[in-house]
């Protein structure tokens, strides 16, 4: 099975250029780190990781940013060289070296895009199959199961060691995007990064407890009301099944909940025997939705999202959607129908 970009790992070319991007900034140079809109785990503890590998070089004038409101979620809080992050109103606006982590597109950067043509040089660092390689050097590896397996890449070959600070950026990181060693993409490698992780001394169960397993009262009562209401539909995405669910911002404001208590809940409703695809869709504002797709493998649910807006991974993936959350299950009934057409198929 080919990734949909068709893209292969890094060449040794691309790591050295990477390295060498890296060794071109001088001690008071400035570097800006970016990560996707919304940042999740990997997003964000890679780029908090890379921050602090560069510290362990010597740059001094490393900020990490985001696009959006300068607020992370509560699981997401406290990560070692969180005191490097700047809003993204207060990022430089020309540094000479500006690095993106896990944003498979330059619109995942939001405001901050525009850093790409005023930075004196840009590397992104990503796992996207769909990145189309928007730096001047790109490693991006679709089978690589985080940004964070870059990221460790890229500080070894700088000569960085891992130490406890940066190996819990890089856990956080790695246990988000495999699903604490879940997913498909957990081979042996992945594995044997994680204990190298740990062999650095940090704690997985507290870390695991902090990032995934806590959360407010309100927020369970919340997901047994969400989950409570999910429609099972056998026949959609031909025949192989959709089980879909929605939540809205009166859900939220009802049971007094910041949005991201809703990001776990695609978790639940992915367990769902009888569907392949799966679908939470998450009110963000009138009329917006927060779409989350995820697949068991008989649907690239990429595909989907892709054509409606959003991008991801072939098992995971997500968009924007508009209109009533009817339209928007709609819109991914009518995807699903044309993703299996069996012209599409890989
Ligand atoms: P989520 O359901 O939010 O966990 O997202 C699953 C995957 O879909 C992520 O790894 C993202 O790569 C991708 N994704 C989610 N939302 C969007 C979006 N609006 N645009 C592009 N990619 C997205
Ligand atoms: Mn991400
Ligand atoms: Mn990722």
């Amino acid at each position: 099975m080919t990734d949909a970009g068709g893209r292969s790992a890094p060449a040794d070319a691309d790591w050295a250029a990477a390295v060498a991007a890296v060794r071109a900034v001088p001690p008071a140079g400035r570097v800006l780190l970016v990560c996707h809109v919304n940042p999740d785990g990997d997003a964000l503890g890679s780029m908090l990781g890379f921050a602090l590998g560069l510290h362990r070089l010597g740059l001094r004038q490393v900020q990490a940013t985001f696009p959006g409101p300068p607020r992370l979620s509560e699981p997401l809080r406290g990560l070692p060289g969180e005191q490097l992050l700047v809003p993204a109103a207060e990022a430089v606006v020309d540094p000479d070296l500006l690095i993106s982590f896990d944003a498979a597109s330059e619109s995942r950067l939001g405001e901050l895009a525009d850093r790409l043509t005023t930075a004196g040089s840009t590397l992104v660092l990503d796992h996207h199959a769909s990145n189309p390689g928007f730096g001047a050097v790109n490693l991006i590896d679709p089978r690589a199961a985080a940004t964070s397996v870059l990221v460790d890449e890229l500080l070894s070959r700088l000569g960085v060691p891992l130490d406890a600070e940066i190996a819990e950026c890089l856990y956080v990181a790695l246990t988000t995007d495999t699903g604490s060693f879940r997913y498909e993409a957990t081979t042996a490698a992945v594995h044997r990064f994680a204990a190298r992780l740990l062999a650095t001394g940090i704690s997985p169960g507290d870390i695991s407890r902090r990032v995934f397993d806590t959360r407010p009262f309100g927020a369970v009562r919340l997901s047994a009301e969400v989950i409570g209401r999910a429609r099972l539909e056998p026949a959609a995405a031909d025949g192989h099944g959709l089980v879909w669910t929605w939540a809205t911002q009166d859900d939220l404001a009802r049971h007094g909940q910041p949005g991201y208590v809703l990001e776990a809940l695609i978790d639940s409703v992915r367990c769902t025997a009888e569907a392949d695809v799966s679908c939470v869709v998450k009110q963000t504002a009138d009329g917006d939705w927060a779409v989350s797709l995820r697949s068991k493998g008989a649907v690239d649910v990429s595909r989907v999202a892709v054509e409606l807006g959003g991008g991801g991974h072939r098992l995971a993936a997500g968009f924007t959607g508009q209109g009533s959350a009817d339209d928007v299950v709609e819109a991914i009934r009518r995807e699903l129908a044309a993703a299996l057409l069996p012209s599409n198929g890989d």
